[in-house]
């Protein structure tokens, strides 16, 4: 027996046609809609505004989570994360997580990190993703899920496709997931961040399309021969293609590229590699973020000390280089990127 089709893989056209087909009148689609990704109400029992009858045909019929919570952990500052299953005809589903991480100032709304694939195939040796491989690409409705369970835990005011998985690799569904996101939930082309190892000859298709998101490139070190080992997938392509694609982008686009720096303890926090990234990046329109390492279990990698990415930091800004460092949220709950899910699996 096949799953039903659910809303979050429709168009608000496909939704109109599939209502009209359950007896429903064409404006009800439009309060279906409104009630999922405005009001956040996820359940059409809540839609009393729709015949009784109405409702429990869709329940059935058009169903609107599929996937189910198998954890939840908070951390003491409130940081949330979310393992979630997606169902499979053939018994227990994927695992993916999502993370609700709440602003420092309590009077913002927070920032959802969503997840692009079912494992990655980029397998970074410092990330728990990376070890189980990839499994599949998540759908259209699946990455839409989680952005409606990440809102049931508090109010989002951005959105990083940050979690499990390499996005570009995975555009179609992502795209039309976060026109869903924009367009029907209210977060801004410029609240949404999606984060990259970056393949120059995707960049450069994709840029002249001014894609409705911000771009993060995942850098990690500035010599070739070390981003080899740090993100194989990436062994063949130079950093100077990607830096070039990077200034495409902000040419097509306007909007500066962030490169995010993974900084790991004894491997890419020396002096050569700040200066080096600093010549690199020198006079480009673009900022670094700088995120101390997470420790994963079992693994060789260790947290930077704070001197270390301190000095790294200024080294950059000594070569103009406009730099942040975000320091890791959530420390006491697997807060690194899949640890939850790898946990989970083993
Ligand atoms: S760090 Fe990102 S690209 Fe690398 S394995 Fe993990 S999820 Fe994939």
């Amino acid at each position: 027996m096949s799953n039903p089709v659910t809303l979050l893989a429709l168009s608000p056209e496909e939704t109109q046609e599939r209502v009209v087909a359950l007896g429903g009148k064409p404006f009800h689609a439009k309060v279906i809609r409104t009630a999922v990704f405005s009001k956040g109400q996820l359940e059409y029992k809540e839609m009393t505004s729709l015949s009784a009858e109405l409702r429990e045909r869709l329940a059935v019929e058009l169903p609107i989570l599929v996937g189910r919570e198998v954890d939840r952990v908070v951390a003491r500052d409130g940081t949330t994360k979310l393992l979630i299953e997606f169902p499979r005809e053939d018994g227990r589903g994927p695992l993916i997580e999502t993370v609700h991480i709440p602003s420092h100032d309590p009077a913002k709304d927070a920032t959802l990190c969503v997840s692009s694939q079912v494992g990655c195939p980029v397998a970074c040796p410092f990330c728990a993703s990376g070890r189980l491989g990839l499994e599949r690409n998540l759908t259209r409705a699946e990455i839409i899920e989680q952005y409606l369970r990440g809102r049931a835990v508090g109010p989002l005011a951005r959105t990083v496709v940050m979690g499990i998985g390499e996005p570009l690799l995975n555009l179609v569904e992502l795209s039309a997931a976060l026109t869903v996101v924009r367009e029907e939930m209210g977060i801004g082309a410029r609240k949404i961040t999606v984060s990259t190892v970056g393949f120059p000859d995707r960049l450069e298709k994709l840029s002249p399309t001014k894609p409705g998101f911000q771009l993060a490139i995942s850098l990690h070190t500035p010599f070739d021969d070390q981003r080899a080992v740090l993100v194989p997938a990436m062994a063949k392509i130079p950093i100077s293609d990607i830096l070039r694609a990077g200034d495409k982008w902000f040419q097509d686009t306007g909007r500066q590229i962030t490169y995010e720096y993974v900084v790991l303890g004894g491997v890419n926090d020396t002096q050569e590699h700040s200066k080096h990234l600093g010549e690199r990046l020198r006079g480009r329109r673009a900022t670094v973020n700088l995120i101390p390492y997470n420790p994963v279990e079992g693994d060789r990698f260790q947290r930077p000390s704070r001197a270390d990415v301190e000095a790294f930091a200024d080294e950059l800004r000594d070569a103009h280089v406009v730099t942040t460092i975000r320091w890791s949220r959530g420390l006491d709950s697997d807060a690194a990127c899949g640890q939850l899910r790898l946990r989970a699996e083993r």
